[in-house]
């Protein structure tokens, strides 16, 4: 068994302490506050080729997979500096179209999208929907051969910088399909069509993206918007399921070790008895333990990722990582802040800023409950519970 990466995905986890020279987590949270998009950043990464890492070459990415892109999060997010944005447009979206699109589809959107002068958000959630998918309303009904979409998506990350969403409608009602997981069609969606309109949510949480409800009133969208099949979106959107768990897995292991590698210097310099407070145990233990949940949780991460672009049933270790990360991630910064005493709720200092985002990724955009409820149910081999 072989844990070493490959040059070229050392170089891609390496990417995000090269970008933090430039764009480093001062300027990351300068954005933040202001709930401004990283634009020039973001532009950056697809100058330096990294948005389209799981897209093909022939499209203007570099054919990679799961793994490369978690390493590129990780990385990110190892320097404070990790993008829902990627989450919902590389690795959701654009990877969705990369393997299900049509050439037509491909050749329009791949190559400025990999270039990162186009975007794309997805929108799933629902207000009446929430965790439970099945049970969405927005609705494409049949006009002769296209569309109208109507309905409302709300928590939609980045709608404001996106010039495209990848929608998830229902094309059949639910009491027509044999399946319950039939009706739903995949579209992408020009988010400067007419009869739409969208609502910022105001968010408690400090990050560089806004989150948006997005209402639809009977939208035109085509068969050239479609992916994949009508009424077979499912099918689609279940190849997405694992990639979601493990970027954001990748997020938490990443954002957990930059809070304690600020833990660490900080405990190192401390002195307020004789010596430096990180030389007591008390001081050590917790950023100890917090360290191997982080490192843990990032081996899971990687085999999921493996798995993944492997072909193998990734399911189960793609949702213990996620599980696992976002539960370390959060022990890390709280211990960060434990380490940094008064200053651990400074500005200058930064660290319970770290909280918000870690705090998040228990909750979205997948929760921990329906996290241990797939393991208890696919993993232990439990009665369904929903
Ligand atoms: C910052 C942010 C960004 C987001 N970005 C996007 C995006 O880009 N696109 C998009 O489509 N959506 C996005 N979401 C939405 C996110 O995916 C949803 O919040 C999530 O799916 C949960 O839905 P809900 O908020 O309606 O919670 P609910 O479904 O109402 O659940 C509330 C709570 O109930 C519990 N719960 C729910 N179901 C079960 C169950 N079966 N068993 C046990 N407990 C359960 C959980 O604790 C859960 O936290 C985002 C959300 C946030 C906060």
């Amino acid at each position: 068994m072989n844990f070493e990466l490959s040059q070229e995905q050392q170089m891609i986890y390496e990417y995000g302490s090269k970008l933090a020279e430039t764009y480093d987590r001062k300027y990351w949270m300068e954005k933040a506050e202001k709930r401004e998009f990283t634009r020039e950043m973001w532009e950056q990464v697809g100058t330096d080729g990294f948005l389209g890492l799981m897209v093909d070459e022939k499209y203007g990415g570099a054919g990679l997979g799961m793994m490369e892109m978690a390493l590129l999060m990780e990385g990110m997010a190892n320097e404070g500096i990790p993008l829902l944005m990627l989450v919902v447009g590389p690795t959701m979206s654009m990877a969705h179209l990369s393997s299900h699109g049509t050439e037509e589809q491909k050749q329009k959107y791949l190559p400025d999208c990999c270039a990162g002068t186009k975007q794309f958000c997805f929108a799933i959630t629902e207000p009446n929907a929430g965790s439970n998918t099945m049970k969405i309303t927005t609705v494409a009904k049949p006009d002769g051969d296209r569309f109208k979409l109507s309905g409302t998506k709300t928590f939609i990350t980045g709608a404001d910088v996106a010039d495209y969403a990848l929608v998830v409608a229902r094309t059949t009602p639910f009491d027509q399909v044999q399946k319950k997981t039939d009706g739903f069609t995949l579209f992408i969606v020009d988010l400067k069509k007419k009869g739409i309109e969208k609502h910022p949510i105001d968010m408690s949480i400090p990050i560089p993206e806004m989150q948006w409800t997005l209402f639809f009133d009977e939208v035109d969208v085509g068969p050239e918007d479609v992916i994949g099949e009508v009424d077979k979106g499912f099918s689609i959107l279940f190849d997405s399921l694992n990639p979601e768990r493990i970027i954001l897995a990748s997020m938490c292991n990443g954002v957990g070790r930059f809070a304690l590698d600020k833990a660490v210097a900080y405990a190192s310099e401390r002195t307020v008895f004789d010596a430096p407070i990180g030389s007591y145990q008390g001081v050590q233990h917790p950023l100890a333990i917090a360290k191997t949940e982080i490192e843990l949780a990032a081996l899971m991460t990687r085999k999921a990722a493996w798995a993944f672009d492997n072909g193998l049933p990734a399911g189960d270790a793609s949702n213990m990582a996620k599980y696992a990360s976002a539960e370390a991630a959060i022990n890390a910064v709280d211990s960060a802040v434990q380490a940094h005493g008064g200053n651990g709720f400074t500005k200058e200092y930064g660290i319970f800023d770290l909280y918000p985002l870690v705090r998040l990724l228990r909750t979205a955009p997948l929760n921990r409950e329906v996290i241990l409820s797939y393991i208890a149910t696919y993993v232990l081999g439990l009665p369904r519970s929903y």
